[in-house]
């Protein structure tokens, strides 16, 4: 019997590269025929290191694709009021397509308060309530970046996705649950599994599309994956392995060799989160300014 092809890597990071490149072009786009440029503002509580990493990364490649990008960097104590005053602004100003408050936000401030105090429409986290419903019942939605992320790898993996059997690990607010409202849009069967399932292992056997956010390091063994299925891996786990610090996803990556692809970590998934951040910054400012307004503006800038 012919052995079967090892798994076929998933490189987020080479996807994640085209797709910036193309919202480059379009920001480019954009601001030759209208003179307006997209921007994103980024709100930073507090001096949480791995967040202080992400907020930059955010900022760099914001202005890689030369959209303007504005970070607000507040101290930890800042108070309630001052918060909901500087989104207040930002919801005000023109020049800010997308808002983005960085979670975790310190304890004193109410998570859910803070991000519903964003406009919806400039919601580029896709956490607003309002985003949250709109996913929900299938209506045009900002969509949280990490499983829009996860979706476009599918799909370009798969084409259709109507009528596989996928199956979610974890169901937070970020990942998990979006993630299955969008694969239920794609007319998937859904299953979503969490720390209060019986037998995790037995769901994931029958996913033809597994998808895994947890935060448990290589959690998912080899042999709760079905041979053929496709393994998206979103956890990110720093372990120390040989006297080495190493980042490792929730799946056990070595085991996965039957699977018909599944998404290294680091290189898949997490490149993905910050192009779909950007390309949720460009349909937020395409959404604030239909094409009637934009030929006008720029009908308007050519007198
Ligand atoms: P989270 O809010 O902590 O949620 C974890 C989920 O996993 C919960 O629903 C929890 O169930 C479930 N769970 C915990 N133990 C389990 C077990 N033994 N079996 C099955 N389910 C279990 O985490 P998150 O924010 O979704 O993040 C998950 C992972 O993805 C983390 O490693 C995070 O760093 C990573 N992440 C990566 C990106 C990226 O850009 N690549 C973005 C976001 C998150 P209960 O609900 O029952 O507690």
């Amino acid at each position: 019997m012919n052995k079967p092809l090892p798994a076929q890597r998933i490189d987020g990071k080479s996807f994640a590269a085209g797709l910036v490149e193309q919202l480059a072009q379009e920001v480019k786009d954009i601001t030759s025929h209208t003179g307006l440029t997209p921007g994103l503002a980024v709100v930073l509580v507090g001096e949480d290191p791995a967040s202080g990493v992400y907020v930059s990364a955010k900022h760099r490649q914001t202005q890689a694709c030369a959209m303007h990008s504005f970070v607000h960097r507040l101290p930890a104590d800042t108070p309630p009021a001052e918060l909901m005053a500087l989104l207040a602004r930002l919801n005000a100003d023109a020049q800010v397509n997308g808002i983005l408050v960085q979670l975790p936000l310190p304890a004193h401030l109410d998570t859910h308060a803070v991000i519903n105090a964003i406009d919806p429409d400039k919601d580029v986290d896709g956490f607003h309530i309002l985003n949250a419903g709109r996913l929900a019942t299938g209506q045009e939605a900002l969509v949280p970046c990490t499983p829009l992320g996860c979706l476009l790898l599918l799909k370009d993996r798969l084409g259709t996705l109507a009528g596989l059997n996928a199956v979610v690990v974890g169901k937070s607010n970020i990942v998990g649950k979006p993630m299955a409202q969008l694969l239920m849009g794609e007319h998937c069967t859904v299953t979503v599994a969490h720390s209060r399932t019986r037998d995790v292992a037995a769901l994931c056997r029958s996913a033809d599309i597994l998808i895994v956010a947890v935060g448990r390091p290589e959690l998912i063994k080899g042999d709760w994956i079905k041979p053929g299925a496709v393994v998206i891996d979103v956890g990110i786990n720093r372990v120390e392995r040989d006297g080495r610090s190493r980042i490792v996803g929730d799946v056990a990556f070595d085991e996965a060799g039957h699977a018909q692809a599944i998404t290294p970590v680091p290189g898949g998934v997490g490149p993905m989160t910050i192009a779909c951040l950007l390309a949720n910054t460009i349909t937020a400012f395409k959404r604030q300014h239909p094409p009637v307004t934009l030929q006008a503006i720029a009908a308007a800038q050519g007198e």
